[in-house]
């Protein structure tokens, strides 16, 4: 598989797991963690999960699935805007890192801007660096000029930007992703599927069927194939998970890429960038 570099050197698959949602029902619990663990078997070491999500439910049910397997794990959380103060950070930290049954982040996101100034939440990230509680901290839902404040409020240590990114959300592609990459920052590309919504489209069908793949698997080769993008979808299924790691395998011809183009046109001028 791909593998895609974070500033400081350390290099990740480019398919990982989101987890969104998962660990929210009970009746499924089981499913969800045959469909993580699966995918951690299969190499998408990279788990991605968020204070926010089910309450703390979707980090609880990712402890769940990492026990005893820690080190193999890349472990992605985020903190809500309002704990991204020097108080409120390391407090915010310390109970997803209760709920995940670990001791270290191997990063941490600001889940989106808030009010507490970026050079603040910039000090509490690097606190937390120094203490070892996390390896590298990053952002999500910035766009340019975030980042460029960021940058210019001593961020630029800055491990990634996670943004949603599918073929139906075109928009980072303007200034987002070049300005990314000229930092050699990663994107971390959320919603991948547009949460399935994308799957039932006639050109990404027409495109996956002369493949012989499915929607769902071109939608995230599409994702991947412009490099330095690391795609985390969410499934709680075994064979969902099966499919998007043969995915990350699937190269798309110029043919491939130029109908997918046609049919999702990159928008014609600078849109803010939009977020779920
Ligand atoms: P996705 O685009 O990953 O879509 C998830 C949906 O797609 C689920 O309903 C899943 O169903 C389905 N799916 C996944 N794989 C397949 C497949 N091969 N075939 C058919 N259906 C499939 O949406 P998410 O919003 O969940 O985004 C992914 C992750 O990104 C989140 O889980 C979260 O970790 C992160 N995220 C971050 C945000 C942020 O603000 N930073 C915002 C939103 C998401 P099933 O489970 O049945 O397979």
């Amino acid at each position: 598989m791909e593998v895609i570099h974070f500033p400081d050197g350390t290099s990740v698959p480019a398919l990982g797991q989101g987890t969104w949602h998962m660990g929210e029902d009970p009746t499924q619990r089981a499913d969800e963690l045959a469909a993580l663990h699966a995918g951690l078997d299969l190499g998408l070491s990279l788990l991605d999960t968020a204070e926010m999500y089910g309450d703390g439910a979707a980090e609880r049910l990712v402890g769940e699935a990492i026990r005893g397997r820690r080190a193999q794990v890349f472990l992605v959380s985020k903190a809500y805007p309002h704990h991204a103060s020097r108080q409120q950070l390391p407090r915010a930290c310390d109970a997803s890192l209760q709920r995940l049954g670990t001791d270290y982040l191997d990063l941490y996101l600001l889940h989106w801007r808030g009010r507490v100034p970026l050079a603040e939440t910039v000090e509490a990230m690097e606190r937390l660096v120094a203490a070892g509680t996390i390896r590298r901290w990053g952002v999500s839902n910035l766009d340019t000029a975030d980042m460029q404040e960021l940058v210019a409020a001593g961020g630029g240590a800055c491990a990634t930007d996670q943004v949603l990114y599918n073929l139906t959300r075109r928009g980072p592609e303007h200034d987002l992703l070049p300005w990314l990459a000229a930092h050699r920052m990663p994107v971390m590309a959320y919603s991948p599927v547009e949460q399935g919504r994308l799957l039932t489209h006639r050109a990404l069908q027409h495109v996956a069927a002369r493949l012989g793949v499915t929607p769902a698997q071109a939608a995230l080769a599409w994702v991947l194939h412009r490099g330095q993008v690391l795609a985390i979808p969410k499934t709680g299924r075994v064979a969902h998970v099966q499919e998007n790691r043969a995915a990350a395998d699937l190269r798309l011809s110029a043919a491939d890429l130029a109908e997918l183009d046609a049919a999702f046109p990159r928008p014609g001028q600078r849109q803010p960038l939009a977020m779920l």
